[in-house]
């Protein structure tokens, strides 16, 4: 789950990681409001999307007067943001956060991340900040400093100086200050089960003083139960509406932009199937994971969502029995076909716990668009087929 950054920031400031101060506003009155009691004489009017890259995209706005606050947050409010990372359709804007204006001496880049390899999380800083952190690994990896701490033994003065050093920070005040500032978010990180923090820029003041001036924060969606007040954070305007949808359902979900809609139960099968439809010629529409606890209900839920899309031609359904049984998926199909017009063909392989009996259901259903497979092979082969309009 991610978050935006006025929330990102205000976890920081419970920690006394530093930000400017800020309002976040929904309305251009707010807005100016929020600026009235920030007093200026300088603002930032900042776009509240769950995605990088505002700035360049035109949503982070200088304001020197309240009449300039004014003119940006009624120009950012509303308007479809359109970033590098929100892909072309770009994310609609509905808050802006309204921001103290900031002295900057310097940019930096901090972030928190899991090593998955280390198994531990590492901070990473630069001096390139305010750059795309992946533009500055590609190109001036050296730029990159990565401090792994290992999480029984915590944030060390050790790590502090590794830190500062690496970055060639020499003035005493600006180590001590930076060294805090990363202890602290180190400390959020570990505190709040977050999967990713990254500050960019983190600026450096005249007075050597070190502020967030950004901050994007993820969460590891398994550990939300233990964090209320981040699942009260949650935006679902910003999420997928169909994901959210399968969520409800216990189903995984995730669009793609092929033509062969998948239901798979499990990651690693699905990742297979996708590859065997690839293959064999043809392109995947979704990857959809009906996981363990399959009911007819859920399976008839993912043949409603999985029709959603106009692109999809096929369906392959790829089951492999263990904890959940074929008969049971079987019975789902059958369900999805009263309660959904599963217009495409449907190309069934299932095998595993009851595969007979589930053969047997859909046997004697005798439904003339469902199709069925020996294999994995076999069934990825007639889905393409099948998606082409030839006879499978
Ligand atoms: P992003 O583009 O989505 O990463 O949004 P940021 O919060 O990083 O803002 C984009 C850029 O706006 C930053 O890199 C800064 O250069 C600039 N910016 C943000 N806040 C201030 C501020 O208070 N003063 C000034 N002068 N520039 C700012
Ligand atoms: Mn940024």
């Amino acid at each position: 789950m991610n978050i935006h950054e006025y929330q990102a920031k205000q976890i920081f400031q419970e920690y006394g990681v530093p930000t400017p101060k800020g309002i976040v506003a929904d309305t251009v009155e707010e807005a100016v409001e929020a600026a009235k009691k920030l007093g200026g004489p300088i603002w930032v009017v900042k776009a509240q999307i769950h995605a990088g890259g505002r700035g360049l995209g035109g949503g982070v706005k200088l304001a020197k007067s309240l009449d300039e606050v004014k003119q940006y947050a009624d120009e950012i409010l509303g308007m479809t943001l359109v970033t590098h990372q929100t892909g072309p359709e770009g994310k609609l804007v509905q808050k802006v956060y309204i921001e103290d204006g900031a002295d900057i001496q310097d940019e930096f880049y901090l972030g928190v991340v899991l090593d998955r390899a280390k198994e531990m999380p590492v901070i990473m800083a630069s001096t390139e900040g305010g750059m795309e952190i992946e533009k500055v690994a590609e190109e001036t990896p050296e730029k990159i400093v990565k401090v792994t701490v290992d999480p029984s033994i915590g944030f060390q003065p050790f790590h502090g100086r590794e830190l500062v050093f690496g970055l060639g920070l020499t003035d005493k005040t600006e180590q001590k200050n930076m060294i805090n500032f990363a202890k602290k978010l180190y400390q959020v990180y570990m505190d709040k089960d977050a999967e990713m923090i990254e500050i960019n820029p983190l600026i450096k003041t005249s007075q050597g003083e070190f502020i967030a001036l950004d901050g994007k924060m993820g969460f590891d969606d398994s550990a939300l139960f233990r964090h209320p007040e981040i699942e009260a954070m949650r935006d679902i305007s910003e999420e997928d509406p169909d994901e959210r949808e399968a969520s409800k359902y216990g189903l995984s979900y995730v669009a793609l932009d092929g033509e062969i809609g998948c239901m798979v139960n499990g990651a690693g099968l699905a990742m297979g199937t996708m590859d065997t439809i690839n293959y064999m010629g043809g392109t995947p529409a979704n990857f959809l994971d009906v996981g363990g606890t399959a009911s007819a209900e859920t399976v008839a839920k993912g043949f409603e969502i999985i029709l959603k899309n106009p692109n999809v031609k096929a369906i392959f359904v790829n089951i492999f029995g263990g904890i959940v049984r074929c008969d049971r998926i079987a019975n789902g199909i059958l369900e999805a076909t009263k309660q959904v017009d599963v217009n495409v063909p449907v190309v069934v392989r299932l095998d595993g716990t009851n595969a007979p009996e589930a053969a047997e259901i859909l046997k004697n259903a005798n439904i003339d668009n469902i199709i069925a497979a020996d294999d994995l092979a076999d069934g990825a082969k007639k889905a393409v087929a099948a998606a082409k309009g030839e006879v499978a």
